[in-house]
């Protein structure tokens, strides 16, 4: 084994949480696999292959380069949509391959319209609107000009879709903006068809719209966080749960992060442990180190407070989280042997390790943890 820990991804608990989330929609409504953030922390390649096997056929990006990623591995057997950032010199390369990407301002309407001419073939565009969450999207004051590019080259273009983002749907608190924004967005699509542009495709929800906002499924919804096992926010799960039968969480986590035990070393009462003078053994202890460290996403805010299991107990993290190990107490645990297996995040007999308890320690979101897990820890699928 060449890396010192690798992640597991759980083919029957993806298939689970895609089953929950389509009976959510409504019959009809299209389901977008969101795997930005390198799928959420999953892998874009390992996950993307998976998600396909289980019936995914349309993915959303962030930028270019993961879908070129993810074009890599199922090629034009998906719809792949960037959301987010495309460069000029990339336009070629999207237009060509049939991705489709957002367009959020004039400028790079007319460079899509540009590069599809010289390609002479349509760019695949969605209209992002600016609805209320000033971060990106086309203003209500340039849809005329807009229209107008579209327009005036015939063939240039393919509308497929006309997006926007809600600016927090995952809490109550911000209830009257995404209702403002849902408004915004119909006048909009109105204003557009008015202006006599076809668009095949309205699609606004995320995972916390799609499960707090029915109203919003519309054509499309974009699901990131929830296929993979979490809730946006203790809110949307807690609401779930007030008018749902069953007692348990329906979503299930696709990941386990594992290493080993790498060394053991009995430490006298009385002496530091680690870096510093952070931890010290108030009787015999029996310490374990484990090769992963801050520069493969363990937060060092993890010294002296994070947990992990080993022989299906949880020992405590001792010390200061280094860069490339970490120290645990094994010391009450039976028979713990050089190269055990350790869980990370996930599941070990009967105890397990959740992001949530492991953010809230290390004070990060889900979202902010998982997509934080490096690139080169290798990825494979379990079921
Ligand atoms: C990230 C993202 C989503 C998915 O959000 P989740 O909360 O993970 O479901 C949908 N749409 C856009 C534009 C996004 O950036």
């Amino acid at each position: 084994m060449f890396h010192s820990s690798y992640i597991e991804i759980s083919r029957s608990a993806l298939k689970h949480n895609l089953a929950f989330l389509k009976a959510q929609l409504k019959p009809g409504t299209r389901f977008s696999s969101v795997i930005k953030g390198n799928a959420y922390g999953h892998g874009i390649e390992e996950f993307g292959e998976l998600a396909y096997t289980c019936g995914v056929d349309h993915f959303s990006v962030f930028s270019a380069d993961e879908a070129y990623r993810l074009y890599q591995v199922l090629a034009q057997k998906a719809t792949i949509l960037i959301m987010g950032y495309i460069d000029d010199e990339q336009l070629d390369w999207a237009i060509a391959h049939d991705i489709e990407f957002y367009v959020f301002s004039l400028d790079r309407l007319e460079a899509a319209g540009i590069a599809a001419q010289r390609l002479q073939k349509p760019a695949r565009i969605h209209l992002d609107l600016e609805t209320g969450m000033n971060r990106i999207g086309l203003d209500t004051g340039e849809l005329e000009k807009a229209a107008a590019i579209i327009l005036k080259q015939p063939g240039a273009f393919d509308v497929v879709g006309v997006s926007t983002h809600f600016a927090g749907a995952e809490s109550s608190q911000n209830h009257d903006r995404v209702t403002n924004q849902l408004n915004r967005y119909h006048q909009a699509v109105q204003t557009l068809k008015q202006l006599g542009l076809k668009i095949k495709t309205l699609h606004t929800a995320c995972s916390a719209a799609a499960m707090a906002y029915p109203e919003t499924h519309l054509d499309m919804v974009r699901v990131g966080i929830m296929q993979y096992g979490f809730w946006p926010s203790p809110e949307i799960y807690q609401r779930y749960m007030g008018v749902s039968t069953d007692r348990t969480d329906p979503l299930r986590r696709l990941i386990n992060w594992k290493s080993h035990v790498m060394s053991l070393k009995a430490v006298p009462a009385g002496e530091f442990i680690g870096y510093g003078k952070s931890f010290q053994a108030d009787s015999d202890m029996l310490i374990a180190a484990i090769p992963v460290g801050y520069s493969w996403g363990f937060s060092r805010s993890l010294s002296n407070q994070g947990q992990v299991l080993v022989r299906a107990h949880r020992a405590p993290v001792v010390g200061i989280v280094n860069m490339n190990v970490l120290m645990v107490d094994v010391t009450g645990i039976p028979d713990v042997a050089l190269k055990d297996e350790v869980v990370l995040l996930g599941k070990q007999g009967d105890e397990h390790i959740t992001v949530a308890s492991f953010a809230e320690l290390s004070t990060q979101l889900n979202y902010e943890l998982l997509t934080r897990l490096p690139l080169n820890i290798p990825r494979k699928i379990i079921d």
